[in-house]
């Protein structure tokens, strides 16, 4: 394995990522670096917690702060795209800590903020733009970027854009790049549409996969708690209460009303927790992010699109409160913890509606889930089904009514006849 310091990157580089207390590189950063640095195209099937934000990082800001340029003004010298908000700011935030010793200028474009801040960063020119899709197309349609400059184009996550819908988006933000550039795309899969959008944009790239998720899971200990719908609350408080070295806990639900409802009931028991969902502004998904990185709580709640790229080093568990309809969700969720090398501890709560999902889990990680059944609201999975199974309708007072009917066959007829009657009478008088 080689070392950081066999890599020819710049001195303050290395200083920097020394601090950060990064000893070797990660399999995608010894992989992928080198070619990075000669100028390579690069196709990097990787997701995160592999370590991919350095592997592309730390050669673009090599390769940027060698050089004595500077972008002029609205021009970006390189660009990285990227699904989420969360991701984009957690992109700068690691750019800015390896460049440290470097004076290149970067910022963040994501939508949901005002325009002005953006604006003034663009109009003094970037050495590196990090941008979400729409809101980098909303500036580039009002002409606040110039891509006359730009030297590299970093795609993060092509196949959480497809998921997204951002796909026709992305496809704008290239064909207004130049032709001539250093193209690096990274998707954790390689559906049909990222192969043809890889195809069109990679010239002779270098490939670079690294082991999925799926495989490096094993080092967490999974767990499933099988739970009445309504004793999941009561369940959760339990474990919180009674886990061992818990440190800090990234909750899932499914929906951003149930993150809402479980930070209720959390608040309630006096347990301080941050929750970041889609209905949250900008402003607070960073406080609640923030809050849960420097520990002044132990709790994230959060579903799964905001989730999206939170790294977070010490999360010591993950509680699915709601298993995801995706099992490969699963797999990316129980992946927040046990970052870096690090073993993780993920509890999942399976209630009578979920047991399918529960399967389908357990078919996708190709193994069985320990059920715990240690634990004051367990249910066994016989009673779950049966509360699941659909009772017998009873009969709806409508449905009394046409049996009734039915029970009278003659009824109808004499109704009908009455009706004849009275309307021969009506027209007799009109006679
Ligand atoms: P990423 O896949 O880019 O989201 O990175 C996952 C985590 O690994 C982040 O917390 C990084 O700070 C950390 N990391 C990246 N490279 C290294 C490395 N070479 N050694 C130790 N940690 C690393």
């Amino acid at each position: 394995m080689v070392n950081f310091s066999a890599l020819d990157l710049l001195p303050s580089i290395k200083k920097a990522i020394a601090e950060k207390g990064y000893t070797k590189p990660t399999p995608i950063q010894e992989q992928s670096i080198p070619h990075l640095l000669k100028g390579k195209d690069l196709l990097g099937i990787a997701q995160t917690g592999t370590g991919k934000t350095a592997a592309f990082s730390l050669p673009l800001i090599s390769r940027l702060g060698s050089k004595k340029t500077r972008p002029k003004s609205r021009n970006v010298r390189a660009l990285i795209l990227t699904p989420t908000r969360e991701l984009a700011s957690q992109i700068e935030e690691n750019i800015q800590s390896y460049s440290k010793g470097l004076k290149l200028s970067s910022a963040v474009v994501f939508g949901g903020v005002a325009h002005a801040k953006q604006i003034k960063a663009l109009n003094k020119g970037l050495d590196i733009l990090i941008a979400t899709p729409g809101r980098l197309l909303d500036l580039m349609d009002s002409g606040y970027i110039r891509y006359d400059e730009l030297e590299v184009f970093i795609l993060d996550e092509a196949d959480r854009m497809l998921d997204m819908g951002f796909l026709n988006d992305v496809k704008k933000v290239i064909k207004q790049l130049p032709k001539k550039k250093q193209t690096l795309l990274f998707s954790a899969t390689m559906p049909k549409g990222i192969i043809g959008l890889a195809n069109s944009l990679l010239r002779d790239p270098v490939k670079v996969e690294v082991t999925p998720e799926k495989m490096t899971v094993e080092k967490i200990a999974q767990r499933i708690h099988l739970v009445k719908k309504k004793n999941k609350p009561n369940l959760l408080l339990h474990i919180l209460s009674k886990e061992k070295n818990i440190k800090s806990v990234l909750i899932f639900t499914r929906t951003k009303r149930g993150a809402n409802k479980a930070l209720e009931y959390l608040e309630e028991a006096g347990i301080r927790s941050g929750v970041i969902h889609g209905n949250k502004s900008q402003n607070a998904r960073e406080k609640a992010l923030e809050g849960f990185r420097s520990g002044k709580f132990k709790i994230l709640i959060a579903t799964d699109i905001a989730s999206r790229g939170i790294d977070v080093d010490h999360v010591s568990h993950v509680i699915n409160y709601d298993l995801p309809e995706d099992p490969e969700v699963y797999v990316h969720r129980i992946g927040r913890t046990a970052r870096a090398g690090r073993e993780g501890v993920a509890i999942s709560f399976c209630d009578q509606s979920e047991l399918s999902l529960f399967t389908s889990v357990e078919k996708f990680i190709k193994k069985k889930l320990n059920v715990d059944e240690d634990q004051p609201y367990h249910t066994d999975r016989q009673t779950l089904e049966e509360l699941f199974r659909p009772k017998p309708k009873k009969a709806s007072q409508n449905n009394k009514r046409a049996q009734s009917r039915n029970r009278r066959p003659n009824n109808k007829k004499s109704s009908v006849r009455k009706k004849r009657l009275v309307n021969r009478k009506k027209q007799g008088k009109r006679r």
